[in-house]
């Protein structure tokens, strides 16, 4: 196995031109331990792309209101500011991750790359329809995060492409997450789910994980919510909640597994809904729209 270490963005494109079907290595902390299980075999390429800058960096666009996230920007640099406050969501997921360990090691593209539909970040991406960009020898390319997750542990990356970057727009509303483990830490989710309220749009956007396949998106609880809300004092009645909730539980496509049975995550995954629902109410009564 020849382990190969780019130091720059084009080196890395460069590599994986001539060796398309080499493995990226990121963080290492899925990949290893397919490696280790017997479930990936190195063959004769690794490509370690956590030392690449312009993976390492991050941008913020003021104008376009946008946050620009390299592929190996970490979770605890995620959870901290000033990555934090642009993206709470994705920093309340992150917290959520494994251990500190983790969390130094692990990158929102390992995520991605994985595409297990429990991974952490994952719904979080899709509620804040984020895209993603991909290079390789061919060019440049940017999809909607939402296509890129093709189902479980499969995604639309082609062989010879890597993972660049991610972009979230920045808050502009409450956002949150929440997640149902078999603990309260180092736990694969049994069901999570991702509120973000885009107060200026008057919408919402709701993303389950964990519940089916891939990340669902939930239009049907999304439409209700977003016409049920009263903007101006950020107010929804606790029918309103509660029925959110409910088209949530519909829309879950969940299977029975070693972590859960499927009626479990169901009933989970609409019970954080309506508790998400519940706090970005709060939250917006706090500090109404316009204060
Ligand atoms: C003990 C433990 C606890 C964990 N807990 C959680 C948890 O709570 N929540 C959770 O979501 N996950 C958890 N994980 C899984 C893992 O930490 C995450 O999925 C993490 O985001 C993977 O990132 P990584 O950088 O380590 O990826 P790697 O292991 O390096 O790579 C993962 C996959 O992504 C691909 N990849 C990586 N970077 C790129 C790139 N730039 N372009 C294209 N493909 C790329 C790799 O080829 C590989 O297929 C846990 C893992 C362990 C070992």
């Amino acid at each position: 196995m020849s382990l190969l270490l780019p130091t720059s963005l084009d080196e890395a494109v460069g590599m994986l031109g001539e060796h398309p079907d080499a493995l990226i290595l990121a963080g290492g902390t899925d990949l290893m331990v397919e490696i280790n299980d017997g479930h990936r075999r190195p063959d004769d390429v690794v490509v370690a792309v956590n030392r690449v800058p312009e993976l390492r960096s991050w941008r913020h666009d003021p104008a376009a209101a946008t946050l620009t996230i390299g592929a190996a920007i970490t979770y605890t640099e995620l959870l901290s500011d000033p990555l934090a406050t642009f993206s709470p969501a994705l920093a309340e997921a992150s917290r959520t991750v494994g251990s500190p360990q983790i969390r130094n090691a692990g990158t929102l593209a390992g995520n991605l790359g994985t595409c297990s539909p429990a991974g952490d970040a994952l719904p979080v991406l899709a509620a804040l329809d984020a895209t993603v960009t991909l290079a390789s020898a061919a060019g440049v390319r940017t999809m909607p995060v939402r296509e890129f997750m093709t189902g479980v542990k499969r995604t639309a990356i082609e062989p010879g492409e890597l993972i660049v970057e991610i972009t979230v727009p920045t808050a502009r509303g409450w956002q949150g997450y929440a997640k149902v483990g078999v603990r309260n830490a180092m736990v694969i989710a049994v069901a999570t789910a991702c509120l973000v309220v885009d107060e200026a749009d008057q919408r919402v956007a709701l993303a389950l994980g964990s519940v089916g396949p891939t990340i669902i998106r939930c239009e049907e609880a999304e439409t209700q919510l977003g016409g049920a809300l009263d903007w101006a004092t950020m107010t929804g009645t606790a029918d309103d909640l509660t029925t959110f909730g409910r088209l949530a539980a519909a829309a879950a496509r969940p299977i029975t597994d070693h972590r859960s049975s499927a009626e479990y995550r169901r009933h989970a995954v609409g019970v954080l809904a309506t508790r998400l629902a519940g706090r970005a109410v709060a939250a917006g009564r706090r500090s109404p729209v316009g204060a």
